[in-house]
């Protein structure tokens, strides 16, 4: 904070969830006053900040990307080690926060010119953004640098000063963004790194009658919670937050009657399952059409079978543990709510050591039910039998979420009803429902899957701006000649 180390007698101990007695490291924990304190080092450093220009600011980005580049390995580690990551995604959610670094970079370009409103005689109209003032970044794990370089990134580029709040588990990544980041000589204060408990810090700083912009990746229930609190406002503030959301999911993928079941099997293995399904993209309900039901769903069985469940490291591992011992019972539950609402066809073995938990795949559940309609954050896959492709859209719309959505199908027309009627946030038609990329895929759910403009996308940084319009008469007889001399 401020250009300082801080440091506090509570700490946050980070452990390796694929082997939970192994410390990865010990992070300071901050407390109310230490998040008082940040508030008041961004305050101070918001005018320098807001006045250097656009270009300047873009600049930081684009050697902090470089800086990531040179550490892309060492930074995948991390994430192996810390987030439980298997090295493929580990190696993608690095890339991912390279690619914000540069996308944001190069949207603060386009956006920081002055435009210059019509064209009418004796008036000049001019539209310019300037930033909202101070940014808190609240993160979740799952995309440990990728999701905290995204936010963050786009708060500094605008110009607002930001106060960084990693997830707990993934706290000693958030420390090599950092570190990262006063490594290209971020002026001190314009960022601070403020590990510590959500509940704790990330309750004070929401509700801060300072706090101008709050972005915020996580669960439903938190992101309600803080919607609901920072919409209070207090006497002292000079203005009203604006929150930016980015929620849960309960995706579906539908398989039509006459799809790939190759490709349909191989993508819908690779989107319930990748990363233990602790994705907000990730499959956790399977539609399938009554027609070709029992042939994909042993055929899904007999290829989830295959997947390697075990620690992060291991370059085989497809299915890695799950990142805490809260996750893991949260998720023993699910499956045993699963085991009373339906039928449980696989329950694959997972190593006793480290939070793991092997693929589930649950039948003969209702669409209604808890496992079809909460999300479980865990390799866990409800598979549902429909009649037609009216049902299966019926289904896959019938939940509170709207994030991710697949079809796999070989007709035409449905193909095209899906675009008009799957109405999620991020639809894929035959392919895998994970793995966005920054500019071509804009990611950001519906419904209770958030609210906010898609990250990585032509929108995301105007939430972090406020418009302003400036209209002069130029209809003046000459401007008033400098009064030189007159003095004296
Ligand atoms: P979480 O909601 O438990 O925590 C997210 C962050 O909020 C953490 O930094 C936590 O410390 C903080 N927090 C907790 N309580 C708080 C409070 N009262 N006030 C302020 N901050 C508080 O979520 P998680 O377990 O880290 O992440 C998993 C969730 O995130 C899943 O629901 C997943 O779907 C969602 N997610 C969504 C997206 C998306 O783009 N839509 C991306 C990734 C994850």
């Amino acid at each position: 904070m401020n250009g300082e180390d801080l440091f506090t007698l509570k700490t946050i101990v980070s452990t390796n969830p694929s082997h939970p007695q192994e410390v990865i490291g010990r992070v300071a924990r901050a407390d109310t006053d230490a998040a008082e304190r940040s508030i008041v080092v961004a305050a101070q450093a918001l005018a320098d900040w807001r006045a250097t220009a656009p270009e300047e600011r873009a600049a930081f980005l684009f050697r902090a990307a470089e800086k990531m580049r040179e550490q892309r390995l060492t930074l995948a580690a991390w994430e192996v080690l810390e987030a439980g990551k298997p090295w493929r995604e580990a190696d993608a959610d690095v890339c991912e926060a390279i690619d914000y670094l540069n996308y944001y970079g190069q949207e603060m370009l386009r956006l920081a010119a002055p435009r210059q409103l019509g064209d009418y005689p004796g008036e000049v109209n001019t539209y310019c953004y300037q930033p909202r003032g101070i940014a808190v970044v609240i993160a979740p794990w799952n995309f440990p640098l990728a999701i905290l370089t995204g936010m963050t990134a786009a708060a500094l580029v605008a110009g607002n000063t930001v106060i960084m709040k990693p997830a707990e588990q993934t706290s000693v990544i958030a420390a090599q963004l950092m570190e990262i980041f006063r490594g290209v000589g971020l002026p001190p204060g314009v960022l601070a790194y403020l590990p510590g408990i959500g509940e704790e810090v990330g309750e004070y700083l929401v509700g801060h009658p300072r706090t101008n912009v709050i972005a915020f990746t996580g669960s439903l229930a938190v992101g309600l919670h803080i919607n609901e609190s920072a919409a209070k406002t207090g006497a002292s503030q000079h203005g009203i937050k604006k929150i930016i959301a980015e929620l849960g999911g309960k995706n579906a993928i539908i398989v039509d009657d006459d799809a790939d079941l190759d490709e349909a099997v191989l993508g819908t293995v690779q989107s319930a399952f990748g990363y233990a399904g602790q994705k907000c993209s990730a499959c956790s309900r399977v539609i399938v059409l009554e027609h070709v039901y029992e042939q994909f769903l042993s055929r899904l069985i007999e290829a989830t079978r295959s997947l390697s469940v075990g620690p992060a490291e291991q370059p085989h591992t497809r299915v890695p543990p799950l990142i805490d011992e809260e996750a893991h019972q949260r998720v023993r539950a699910a499956i045993d709510t699963a085991k009373r609402e339906g039928r449980v066809v696989l329950e694959m073995e997972a190593p006793i050591e480290g939070h793991f938990v092997g693929p589930v795949i649950v039948t003969d559940v209702s669409p209604q039910s808890v496992t079809a309609q909460e999300e479980i954050f865990g390799p866990v896959l409800a598979v549902l039998k429909v009649r037609d492709f009216d049902e299966a859209l019926s289904v896959a719309l019938g939940t509170r979420y709207a994030l991710t959505g697949g079809l796999f199908s070989r007709s035409p027309a449905h193909i095209e009803r899906a675009r008009q009627e799957f109405r999620v946030g991020n639809l894929y038609l035959n392919r895998k429902i994970t793995g966005a990329l920054v500019g071509r895929q804009p990611f950001g759910g519906l419904g209770l899957s958030g609210m906010g403009s898609k990250a990585g996308g032509a929108d995301y940084l105007l939430q972090f701006l406020e418009a302003r319009v400036v209209t002069e008469n130029t209809l003046r007889r000459g401007f008033a000649p400098k009064q030189e001399g007159n003095h004296g």
